[in-house]
């Protein structure tokens, strides 16, 4: 009896994703470093499929039918390491180690050449979709050789989500660390769809006035149209609890503290890396952070702001119907920056992911999952080149029919004190996209007066420095 796929690090989401291979008829090995979560697995799943439970790893890679698969599901860092170098002696040429935590695309990058070395396929794997999704399907992103692909590829299309036109959640990204950069992006993207839904919800409370079980109302109706995804869906949910201690709503009573375990923090380094600008992501990591400043905050209460002025309930409904477009326009931007930061992570890296397939495989399964992914796979099928989400016509003629009411609602966020680093940084790359000229050019005449860094000219080919500090002619250097 073998297994054809084992999974090691039990803890949920390594239990519900061994669970999920099981209950589509694979068999599994199972390990952990603490037994003890193994043999709870049997107990209490056991009879939803076949397992093979080890206790050393020796006999969980003896279980394993070969080329083994070997999925690995531990906290991302060095205990991934420390699980590698267990296992790896233990393998044999061909065989392929799985790492679905969420692992840096640098460490994977370093640990599927260490691992190419030995013959061992190296495949860093994307997961999302939480525990739920893990156990009824994720979205799976992942990286490694394409012969591993191979493989595997049937196995993970088996357990991963399914979009509404039945396709398979997951697709080969690119070679080595090219599925954890894609779920990186995935994370940072996400990042900013929380800001923005965040921020439209803070505009519909202090501005419209509306209360939460209001606003909540009005986020299903918004999940009705082409904001349709599980963010807005759930965000209507947690609007709608209410404290079972307290009677007030659940989110007057949670800590306005927001915490992060760091992939969104990853994109932002790795954009200022590749010099792509994802303003949205970074604000939305910003306003985190300004969260969880509670001293600086409170040393900050008494700083003076515009006298509010909350509107009438006529004005409300139509002030609202602008927050939708604004939360709409701004949410194409936040798109359009993560997957420049893919396609310029796949540059750099040589990865060739195809942009359109990535948009594909976050419509089912994840946390980003949306309605509006199927249109940015569109619009990737009829333009593969397309040089950015903006470029595409239809959010082009979208954004246009959208824009009057984004800067109308940035206005009124300006005016009434209220604050949209989102919405705001959203607008200002838009602007800055489509400005004919930008002050850009202000600053390399600052740069080259202060430290002769040189400019070119619109007009002549050329590197060129004003002598400044003389009588300011122009030579060329
Ligand atoms: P945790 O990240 O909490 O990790 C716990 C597991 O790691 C346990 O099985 C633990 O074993 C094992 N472990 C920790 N250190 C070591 C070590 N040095 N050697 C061997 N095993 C070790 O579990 P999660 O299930 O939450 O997440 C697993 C991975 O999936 C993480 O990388 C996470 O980032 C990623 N992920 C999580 C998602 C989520 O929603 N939670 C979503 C997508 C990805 P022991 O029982 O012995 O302590």
């Amino acid at each position: 009896n073998t297994a054809q796929i084992g999974v090691t690090g039990l803890a949920v989401m390594g239990r519900n994703l061994a669970r999920n291979f099981a209950r589509n008829g694979y068999t599994v090995a199972l390990h952990n470093r603490t037994a003890a979560r193994t043999h709870a697995l049997v107990e209490q799943f056991g009879d939803e499929g076949d397992f093979i439970a080890a206790e050393s790893a020796e006999n969980f890679v003896a279980a394993l039918e070969r080329p083994r698969r070997l999925v690995i599901m531990v906290k991302a860092g060095d205990p991934t390491d420390a699980v590698i170098k267990e296992f790896a002696p233990l393998l044999e040429e061909g065989d392929m180690i799985i790492d679905g935590g969420n692992a840096h695309f640098a460490d994977t990058r370093r640990r599927e050449k260490e691992l190419r070395e030995q013959g061992i396929h190296f495949v860093g794997t994307g997961i999302s979709g939480g525990e739920e999704g893990a156990l009824n399907g994720p979205s799976i992103m992942p990286g490694g050789s394409k012969e591993s692909y191979a493989s595997l590829g049937p196995m993970l299309e088996k357990i991963s989500a399914k979009a509404k036109d039945g396709a398979p959640c997951v697709t080969h990204v690119g070679p080595d660390g090219a599925g954890h950069f894609v779920k990186m992006a995935h994370n940072g993207i996400e990042y900013a769809d929380m800001q923005l839904i965040g921020e439209a919800y803070q505009l519909l409370r202090d501005v419209a006035g509306y209360s939460p079980t209001q606003i909540a109302d009005i986020f299903r109706t918004w999940n009705e149209g082409r904001l349709d995804s599980y963010l807005i869906d759930i965000t209507a949910e947690v609007l709608s609890h209410v404290d079972a201690a307290t009677g007030k709503p659940f989110v007057d009573v949670v800590l306005d503290q927001a915490e992060q375990k760091g992939t969104g923090r990853w994109t932002v380094q790795i954009a200022l890396d590749l010099g792509v600008p994802v303003s949205g992501i970074a604000e939305a990591v910003f306003a985190r952070s300004v969260s969880g400043h509670a001293d600086l905050r409170e040393s900050s209460r008494h700083l003076a702001g515009p006298t509010a002025r909350t509107l009438g309930k006529d004005e409300a409904a139509a002030f609202a119907d602008r927050v939708e477009q604004a939360l709409y326009a701004s949410k194409i931007v936040s798109y359009t920056q993560g997957f420049h930061e893919i396609a310029a992570g796949s540059e750099e890296y040589g990865w060739n992911v195809d942009l359109g397939k990535v948009a594909a495989i976050w419509r089912g399964g994840c946390i980003i999952r949306a309605a509006f992914l199927d249109r940015i796979t569109g619009a990737y099928e009829a333009q593969p080149q397309l040089p950015s989400l903006l470029a595409d016509k239809d959010f082009a003629d979208e954004i246009a029919a959208a824009q009057d009411d984004w800067r109308d609602v940035v206005a009124a966020a300006v005016t009434q004190g209220v604050p949209t680093p989102g919405f705001a940084a959203a607008l200002a790359y838009y602007d800055s996209l489509r400005a004919e000229r930008l002050p850009a050019a202000l600053t390399q005449g600052q740069r080259d007066y202060f430290g002769a860094h040189t400019y070119h000219r619109t007009d002549r080919e050329g590197t060129f420095h004003t002598l400044w500090g003389g009588d300011k002619t122009e030579i060329e250097s």
